[in-house]
């Protein structure tokens, strides 16, 4: 199943980057934003990607279909589904329920 981590701004002390768009922050930064639901970074198959990115392949992955994935953070795991066609609106992302 694919599988997807949040990365948590208090276990971070080094510049976190998405290795897919090269958007990067200070961990200070990171935190300011991640609580402020602006951003979250995740790691996947040891790489680390915003929450953009991983969406994009995760509708890569889906091809269309509805699709179940797991999300780890603080080591509690959550299923979570992604809904093809569904539109968010602004500021809105399939992780928005994990908050
Ligand atoms: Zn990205």
């Amino acid at each position: 199943m694919f599988c997807a981590e949040v990365i948590n701004p208090d276990d971070r002390k080094r510049r976190i980057k998405c290795s897919s768009c090269g958007i990067s922050y200070a961990p200070r930064d990171y935190k300011i934003l991640y609580e402020n639901k602006k951003i979250v970074y995740f790691k996947h198959k040891n790489r680390i990607y915003c929450h953009e990115c991983l969406y994009k392949i995760l509708s890569d992955h889906a091809q269309g279909k509805k699709m179940t994935f797991m999300i780890k953070m603080d080591g509690y795991k959550f299923k979570c589904k992604l809904e093809p066609n569904k539109s968010f609106d602004e500021g809105e992302s399939p992780f928005t329920d994990l908050f």
